[in-house]
């Protein structure tokens, strides 16, 4: 997609801080962390959001979601307890229309958010 920005972020034609980086999947730092450990998974090839994900039916999905867990343990935090959030939709949160996985963790997380 031309106009997206995560797109733009996988050609490289944005800089970003890339953490792990796969095949199918590519990890970076949220610009705005709101924990120590704050880092977005997305695939590489586009897809609006988790539905869309899901939809692809391909395998892609579980490869992203390896890739939170693989960004996890490389951050220390599997252990300690880390939180995958997709926001889906405007009326969740949802800003960027590349499906992306916040990987959060390096702090205490209570549930629900506050
Ligand atoms: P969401 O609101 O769930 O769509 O999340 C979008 C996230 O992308 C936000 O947490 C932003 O801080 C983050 N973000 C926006 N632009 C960039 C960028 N260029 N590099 C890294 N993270 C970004």
């Amino acid at each position: 997609m031309t106009d997206c920005l995560f797109c733009k972020i996988v050609a490289k034609e944005i800089p970003a801080t890339v953490v792990l980086e796969t095949e199918r999947a590519l990890a970076f730092r949220d610009v705005n962390p709101q924990a120590p450990t704050h880092v977005l998974v997305i695939p590489k090839e586009h897809h609006r959001d988790a539905a869309a994900l899901a939809a692809a039916d391909d395998g892609l999905a579980d490869d992203v979601l390896a890739a939170c867990h693989a960004v996890a343990v490389q951050e220390g935090v599997a252990d300690t307890g880390y939180r995958v959030v997709f926001n889906t939709g405007p009326g969740a949160g949802q800003t960027v229309f590349h499906v992306h996985a916040h990987v959060l963790g390096g702090r205490g997380l209570t549930w629900p958010p506050g």
